[in-house]
């Protein structure tokens, strides 16, 4: 592993003192792990080193905390200062003695790892896992010096391998609360002036929306109120006073988009500006003043990502940039959505060289999914550390069963250190050890489909969902191909467990594919049970906990699956029947559309729609963009014509609950029947439903139903469904109108 974490500082030379450190012999140590500073760092570091030579060797070396101890040879001395910076370390052996010295906070950790890495033969690949290459005896250290700095100082991602606190410290990883004061590090404003506190108050400090000041969990600030500033720094002042240890803070919009406040002094100052961050830094950049001492974290994250073109953020003011927008197909530099970031990018690092950099490497709603972005990461990471970028937060698939979460956490904590690191080394290497015999089918693997997706032109983004791809890189040939490597990989480690279950655990994305592309083709492949139960059975031994941000549960999916999507026992008697819209004026918004019928679903769910999308029998998964048909602000009013007289006692329809893209339950729905004889005028109540208030952010499919106790005869089921209009205001889209979904009519 030469090529390990070594940043642009490595520097190798020999000097005529310098010579091999022999630090045990035998089996016996020769010398003590000498600690010169009584910091948590210094003392964590020589913990690991004894640990693992002592996993190495047998010998268990000695720590010493005596400061005034003389070195002899043999010793390693640990807590020495160096020029290293944040994070990093200088390793130097010298007369015999070894010295990992620390340029800053956890620099002699990492000093450690390095050391273990490269000179001791211990690799560290994933959670609980690593590998030592050679038991030995005796352990004797090269010549050497080398000071290594990390390329940016704070390093942050999301993986579940960081559950292991030495896998944590082995690569160098932070997280938010070892920083920021009080873990406020992003969408804080709620958290320092919460609206349910303050806003009956002082709706004042709250945005106006449409007319109208609106306080709410993720409306923003009227930044332009100086009273806002003051409040603000009321509270500040109690939470530095509760948190003396740290001194950098997050003050930063709520998650949602354009819910900035529009009052006439707030629009100035961004028209001033040419951007609406304007407000946002003139403010930070206030509190940055009254407190000189502190650091101030804000975000530039959609409605402010644009730089402003006037106020420069003061150097201990931080910003927060986001590239959430963007495609993932290719590098930033390479497409339409990249090329804009890059500009907004540019634009702030000519006034700021304090950035944070916030990328995604994510698929939200379907984390167990292929998501083949590893030719991007590297000259992304690259474009980041040239443009300021000093910190960074790499938001991955990377909990357990998506897409190599192992392999990605393991590149992304190479390219943390060193953006131009050899990254084809650096895969190479874990697939041999993290697989074995199967990498090579692996690697195959991923090079197959990474070609397949640049070739298909089709995006890869962050909502996205497998079916997008089924005539792309998941088309039917591909994953034939695919599930051959894979079985040849099983094939090939099928004597060992550790690598059977890497083998296994890297397949679920593509067999979750697989089962979410089969639920809609008309044709349910015969061996659909199998496959839903050895998913089920995998992620059930592999501890996979979800399968979207949302906290779906694999074995939620698996349960949802067998109800939703395998042929129904009973079908329903509304399958192939037509949808007549109507003219009924329903409750309208501000932000909704204009569509005719009134009653008719928004423009861009039109044409799904009248294919029959809600009479077909295929049901929506959790990512609205296939089979859901939505409603923006306003009612639904339409017949279903049954084509005949037909007897039924239930009427259901299925709706999507998913807060995270604006879509809610409706208040409820009424139903009404007519028989082919009555015609579409005489109408009876059949039923209705109605639904409360629901805040959890899972996903879920929720049916409204009425049913009677004898079965009635009728051809036309008028239905009314009762939109929310306006989002609430605990919801991100506060002062927006808000979607309801159904993917289908059953009629029973
Ligand atoms: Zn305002």
């Amino acid at each position: 592993m030469k090529n390990f974490l070594t940043f642009v500082l490595a520097v190798t030379f020999c000097l005529p003192l310098m010579a091999e450190v022999t630090v045990v012999k035998n089996g016996k140590p020769l010398g003590r792990i000498v600690c010169l500073t009584d910091d948590d760092a210094t003392r964590n570091a020589a913990e690991l080193l004894r640990r693992f030579v002592s996993e190495v060797s047998g010998a268990s070396i000695p720590i010493s905390y005596n400061h005034n101890i003389s070195p002899k040879k043999g010793d390693v001395l640990i807590g020495e200062t160096c020029n290293a910076g944040e994070d990093g370390f200088r390793l130097l052996t010298r007369d015999g003695i070894l010295h990992i010295m620390n340029g800053g906070d956890k620099g002699a950790i990492y000093g450690v790892a390095r050391l273990l890495e490269d000179y001791i033969g211990v690799h560290y690949l994933a959670s609980n896992y690593y590998q030592i290459d050679e038991h030995r005896k005796t352990v004797t250290l090269p010549e050497f010096d080398r000071v290594v700095t990390p390329a940016f100082r704070y390093r942050q991602t999301q993986s579940y391998s960081l559950e292991d606190p030495v896998f944590k410290m082995w690569f160098g990883w932070e997280v938010p609360q070892e920083i920021f004061i009080g873990n406020l590090w992003v969408h804080t404003f709620n958290k320092i002036l919460p609206s349910r506190r303050f806003g009956n108050e002082h709706p004042e400090y709250y945005a106006l929306l449409n007319g109208e000041r609106m306080p709410g969990d993720h409306s923003q600030w009227c930044l332009s109120n100086p009273d806002v500033f003051e409040a603000c720094c009321r509270q500040l002042d109690s939470i530095f006073a509760a948190n003396p240890e740290l001194d950098m803070i997050s003050v930063s919009q709520n998650d949602g988009n354009d819910t900035y406040c529009h009052c006439d002094k707030c629009m100035k100052i961004y028209d001033e500006e040419g951007a609406i961050s304007g407000a946002y830094i003139r403010f930070v950049n206030k509190l940055a003043e009254r407190y000189p001492d502190k650091q101030f974290s804000t975000l530039a994250y959609l409605f402010t990502y644009q730089p402003p073109k006037k106020v420069k953020p003061l150097p201990n003011v931080n910003i927060m940039l986001c590239d959430i927008d963007c495609k993932r197909e290719a590098t930033l530099t390479d497409n339409e959505s990249g090329q804009s970031f890059v500009e907004a990018m540019k634009g702030w690092a000519e006034i700021s060289d304090n950035i944070f950099v916030w990328d995604y490497g994510i698929n939200f709603d379907n984390q167990v999914s292929p998501f083949p972005n590893f030719h991007i990461m590297q000259p992304n990471i690259q474009l980041f550390k040239e443009n300021n970028t000093t910190m960074h937060f790499s938001q991955n698939n990377a909990i357990r069963g998506t897409d190599f979460a192992e392999m990605r956490t393991y590149m992304l904590a190479n390219l943390m250190w060193n953006p131009y690191c050899n990254l084809d080394s650096v895969k190479s290497v874990f697939l041999k050890r993290f697989y074995g015999a199967a990498a090579p089918y692996i690697k195959e693997y991923q090079d197959l489909m990474e070609g397949a997706l640049i070739a298909s032109h089709k995006q890869l983004w962050i909502y996205d969902s497998p079916i997008t791809h089924k005539d792309g890189f998941l088309c039917p040939q591909l994953v034939k191909l695919y599930d051959q490597l894979f079985d040849k990989a099983l094939q090939a480690v099928r004597n060992d467990s550790a690598l059977t279950a890497h083998v296994r655990m890297s397949r679920l994305p593509l067999m979750y594919s697989k089962l979410e592309i089969a639920r809609t083709s008309p044709n349910t492949p015969v061996d659909i049970k199998e496959q839903l139960a050895r998913f089920e059975q995998w992620t059930d031994m592999y501890n996979v906990q979800y399968i979207n941000e949302r906290a779906n549960t694999p074995a939620d999916y698996c349960a949802l699956y067998r109800r939703r999507y395998l042929p129904s026992e009973v079908p329903s008697k509304a399958l192939g029947a037509k949808i007549i819209y109507l003219d009924v004026p329903g409750l309208k918004v501000k932000g909704a559309y204009d569509v005719s019928p009134l009653g008719a679903p928004d423009k861009g769910y039109q044409k799904i729609a009248y294919e029959g999308a809600l009479t077909d029998g295929l049901y929506g998964g959790t990512t609205f963009v296939e089979s859901w048909v939505g409603w923006l602000g306003r009612d639904a009013d339409f017949i279903v014509d049954l084509g005949r007289d037909t007897v039924f006692s239930r009427v259901e329809i299925d709706f999507l609950h998913q807060l995270g893209a604006w879509i809610m339950l409706p208040k409820g729905g009424t139903f009404q029947v007519a028989t082919e004889a009555d015609g579409m005028s005489k109408w009876k109540d059949f039923g209705s439903f109605s639904f409360a208030e629901d805040r959890e952010m899972q996903v879920k499919f929720v049916a409204g139903k009425a049913e009677v106790q004898t079965p009635r005869i009728a051809r036309y089921i008028k239905v009314h469904i009762d939109g929310l209009g306006f989002c609430p205001d605990w919801h991100y889209g506060v002062g927006y109108a808000g979607w309801f979904f159904l993917d289908e009519i059953n009629v029973y």
